[in-house]
């Protein structure tokens, strides 16, 4: 069984539309501190990201913000945060976040969001790691997503099992036990697999 203690939570520098996105992300940041479970986030203070990581901290939880140096204006690096990490590059910002986090949230979000999110379906994918990825899927907001994906593997250039694996949960309230289930089945990653040190050198 492998441990959680650290959850990476992707999601919008921006608010996004509807009220129900900032509530998800508060409820999330909460959720988290409750648990005891550090958040690995991109560093910055604005949009959904800001929101999750202040609901850490307004309930006494651990932040850790990874941020590249020309970004920590732009997205108004957290300065409050317990841990935070400048990078070099968006390489080096994913590359520290995944070795950080032993699972992945998607919150909604925009193209950075979505990137972060593929790259760690890739990997999985291609058997590079086996930390949990699940989609909180906030008033269906990633159905479109998943409709791309269905459609892919109806095509045959995905495999459906594969699409039906990823983690996808409508309430909020579901996100962390969903985790914690998949966490529980996977095999042991500490301190760090073979197969994760081996992402890290064929990045
Ligand atoms: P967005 O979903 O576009 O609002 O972006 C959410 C976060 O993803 C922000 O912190 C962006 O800086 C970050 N981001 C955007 N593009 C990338 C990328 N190529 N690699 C890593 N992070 C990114």
């Amino acid at each position: 069984m492998a441990d959680l203690k650290a959850i990476c939570v992707y999601c919008g520098s921006s608010p996004g539309q509807k009220p129900v996105y900032a509530e998800s992300a508060q409820y999330l940041g909460k959720a988290l501190a409750d648990a005891g479970l550090r958040l690995v986030y991109g560093g910055g203070s604005v949009g959904l990201m800001g929101i999750v990581a202040r609901s850490v901290l307004e309930n006494d939880g651990m932040v850790t913000g990874i941020i590249p140096g020309f970004l920590a204006k732009k997205e108004v690096m957290l300065e409050q945060a317990h841990e935070l990490i400048v990078t070099e590059d968006m390489h080096e910002r994913k590359k520290t976040m995944f070795e950080r986090a032993d699972a992945f949230v998607a919150l909604p979000g925009g193209i950075g969001t979505l990137e972060e999110l593929i790259e760690m379906l890739t990997w999985a994918q291609l058997g590079r790691h086996e930390k949990p990825v699940l989609l909180a899927n906030v008033d269906g907001f990633w159905d479109p997503l998943l409709d791309l994906l269905n459609h892919m593997a109806a095509q045959n250039f995905v495999a459906a099992e594969f699409v039906g694996r990823i983690l996808t949960v409508d309430r909020m309230g579901d996100v962390l036990p969903v985790l914690m289930e998949a966490a529980a089945r996977a095999p042991d990653r500490s301190p760090l697999h073979p197969a994760d040190a081996d992402v890290l050198s064929n990045l």
